[in-house]
């Protein structure tokens, strides 16, 4: 499952490619056709991500909003299969295309690949694109050209797609979401509202010298896993204690923090979860902008991998120099492996349906 940062991510390529036009939105598949028409040629104003939910505001194609009301919010949640998959006509610059393997392999929490291997694709009927890799993903680059997109015709479809957004230059399929639904802003607004901070958000804006929103300060999240003896380790997947956070940051964060995942979160000192908070942030931020999660430190990147079974791919897997994907996390999908640190085997157990893993030895 996506976890925020390639969230966040998805919401930057779909305002690159497609803020400020106005959009052809069908559902190929046809179980959209009816939150498609409320949306289809109407302008794509922005999108933007709240921990794992991604929102695209449209507004009337004949000028700003005037009212509220103007305002429709497509809303989507990726879920376990969910993907997008993006084709261009070669005018685009770096899209990224987004989302969970086909084929349900273990967990599923393989890292999205395929953001940053450019593609890219030959002017006219894109069909190509279909060919492009295993999970159906496909980047697309290129230098910006002035003549191209008048006379391009778009791939067909490919699978069952909930959602097809067209641009001038590009299309953005979306298949198999979890959620996929047209809101008024203030539905969207009460969803956000269900949610506990957000630490790309809030990092955001601490980078960018701005005042964070105080829907995104920390001690929100300080306060929520002190608040009840529920482990530490079950409060981080909670969206409602902090938003974004998916199965590999939990581990790995918590690893970092040498926490046991079953302290109750009570007994956890305010400080140190400020700590894991501001550790989360820069690994999330760093996630955000590679693509890939990386949360070893170069000393600990000695051979040990990830069981074979459960091999993570990661954006950055093509990039000369990244880290490799089996010397990035030290405990997430390394069962019954060495400790990176202390040589003792990686412990899994599944907790809620989702594999927890950690090291006994230095988490306690
Ligand atoms: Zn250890």
């Amino acid at each position: 499952m996506p976890e925020g940062h390639t969230v966040h991510r998805l919401a930057r390529a779909l305002t690159d490619l497609f803020a400020g036009q106005r959009l052809v939105v069908t559902s190929p598949q046809g179980r959209f056709a009816g939150g498609a028409a409320l949306l289809d040629g109407r302008v794509l104003a922005g999108a933007s991500a709240w921990g794992k939910q991604l929102f695209v505001d449209f507004v009337p194609a004949d000028g700003a909003a005037t009212a509220p009301d103007d305002v429709r919010v497509l809303r989507v949640h990726l879920g376990l299969y969910g993907a997008w998959t993006f084709a261009g006509d070669g005018s685009a610059v770096v899209v990224h295309a987004i989302g969970a393997p086909r084929r349900r392999i273990g967990e599923t929490e393989t890292v999205p690949r395929g953001a940053d291997e450019p593609v890219p694709l030959p002017r006219g009927d894109a069909s190509p694109a279909s060919a492009s890799g295993p999970e159906g993903d496909v980047g697309i680059a290129g230098s910006p050209d002035e003549d191209a997109g008048t006379d391009w015709v778009p791939p067909a479809p490919r699978g069952a797609v909930r959602v097809r957004l067209r641009g001038v230059h590009a299309v953005a399929d979306l298949t198999a979401p979890t959620t996929c639904e047209v809101l008024s802003p203030d539905e969207a607004r009460a969803v956000v509202a269900g949610l506990g901070p957000d630490p790309i958000r809030w990092g955001d804006a601490v980078r960018a010298g701005a005042e964070p929103e105080p829907h995104d300060d920390p001690e929100r999240f300080v306060d929520a896993v002190r608040r009840s003896r529920t482990p530490v380790g079950t409060r981080l997947m909670d969206q409602s204690v902090v938003a974004g956070v998916g199965n590999i940051y939990r581990a790995e964060v918590l690893y970092r923090a040498r926490l046991d995942p079953y302290r109750p979160g009570s007994s956890v000192p305010a400080e140190d979860l400020r700590a894991l908070w501001d550790d989360l942030t820069a690994l999330m931020l760093d996630g955000v902008q590679t693509g890939a999660i990386v949360t070893t430190l170069p000393e600990d990147r000695v051979p040990g991998g990830s069981t074979g079974r459960h091999r993570v791919r990661q954006n950055s897997d093509a990039v000369p120099g990244a880290v490799p994907s089996d010397a990035s996390f030290y405990v997430y999908h390394r069962e019954g492996l060495p400790c990176r640190v202390c040589g003792n085997p990686v412990l899994v157990r599944e907790v809620a349906g989702r594999n927890l893993y950690w090291c006994a030895t230095c988490q306690h």
